[in-house]
């Protein structure tokens, strides 16, 4: 029995999948095989079964990807239907499919704080953890106690936020490992404070960025001590376009995809403003967006 009849019995397995509908920004090519198990027991059995030499690639909600207009020559795991979700006090537990949007609200449902800033960023927990998601100064390390994983071999282990090296935008993951679900620890708060303050960023985040045009949200870190977006807006870059394309007029640091972009098309204008940064400023701008199977 081949694997892809095995998977076919834990998910649904699909072949040469568009993957650019499954991103914000709308880009990349397809993947060779596309996953999503009923549930984890079936994400272990996949595991197991999968060819060691196929590579595999978990997706969450798309929304910080850029994928290579080639596609994923490989198995990409939607890991969507990973939706547990526990509250017990302080203590939350959720699977990595559940969105970060609903992690935000259980602060107004439950009177906590830590999670308000998810409610201003599009992804899963899955994708928010591998990503150290962050806005109004709060980040998924702030709040995270440990993170349940699954390794190549099919073992389940847990993992410390202590050894995944979290920082700005960044986790340490051991390789080829799918984070299954994260533990939290927040704080009690007023519910009608977290509520306000939910609505402030809310409001914050609909004035300042392009969230009508399809885009990954910020495409570069911002610098110590800087924003990438004021370093492209000084280089007289935004507005920029290329193919279809374009440096976001509302936002320097978004690229948004005015219909058919190319994963080159965004390709050459990050390296165009991180030229341009780095000859006026010498800043080297370094990208936030995840690249898949391309590089700048
Ligand atoms: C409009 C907009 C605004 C945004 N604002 C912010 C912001 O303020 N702050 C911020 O930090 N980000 C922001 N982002 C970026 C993005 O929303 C976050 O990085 C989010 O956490 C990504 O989650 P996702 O589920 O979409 O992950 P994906 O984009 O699907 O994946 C991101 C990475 O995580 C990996 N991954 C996903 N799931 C798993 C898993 N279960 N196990 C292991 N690895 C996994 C993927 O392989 C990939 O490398 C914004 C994006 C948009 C479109």
């Amino acid at each position: 029995m081949t694997w892809q009849t095995e998977l076919q019995a834990l998910g649904k397995l699909e072949e040469n999948v568009p993957l650019a509908s499954r991103t914000t920004l709308g880009v990349g090519g397809n993947a060779a095989w596309l996953f999503r198990p009923f549930d984890q027991d079936g994400l272990i059995h996949a595991m197991k079964s999968v060819d060691k030499e196929t590579l595999l690639f978990p997706i969450g909600r798309g929304s910080n990807l850029l994928i290579t207009d080639q596609g994923i020559d490989g198995l990409v795991i939607d890991l969507s239907d990973l939706g547990m979700l526990k509250v017990d006090g302080v203590l939350v537990e959720a699977g990595a499919g559940v969105r970060l949007s609903k992690l935000a609200q259980l602060g107004v449902t439950h009177g906590l704080t830590g999670f308000e800033f998810m409610a201003t960023v599009p992804g899963d927990l899955g994708g928010g953890v591998a990503m150290n998601a962050g806005a109004f100064g709060q980040q998924v390390s702030d709040v995270l106690l440990s993170i349940q994983l699954l390794t190549r071999d099919g073992e389940v282990k847990t993992l410390s936020r202590q050894t995944l090296d979290m920082s700005y935008r960044h986790t340490r993951l051991p390789k080829g490992t799918l984070i299954l679900s994260a533990k939290f620890e927040l704080q009690r708060e007023n519910a009608a404070e977290v509520r306000q303050r939910m609505r402030e960023m809310r409001k914050k985040r609909s004035d300042s960025q392009p969230l009508s045009m399809p885009n990954c949200g910020s495409v570069f870190k911002n610098p110590e001590g800087d924003y990438a977006a004021r370093l492209i807006e000084s280089v007289g870059l935004k507005g920029k376009q290329i193919g279809k394309a374009n440096i976001s007029t509302v936002h320097a640091n978004f690229i948004v995809n005015q219909g058919d972009a190319s994963c080159e098309d965004v390709l050459a204008l990050m390296r165009l403003a991180k030229n341009a940064v780095k000859q006026e400023t010498n800043i080297d701008l370094e990208p936030e967006v995840s690249l898949v199977g391309c590089s700048l």
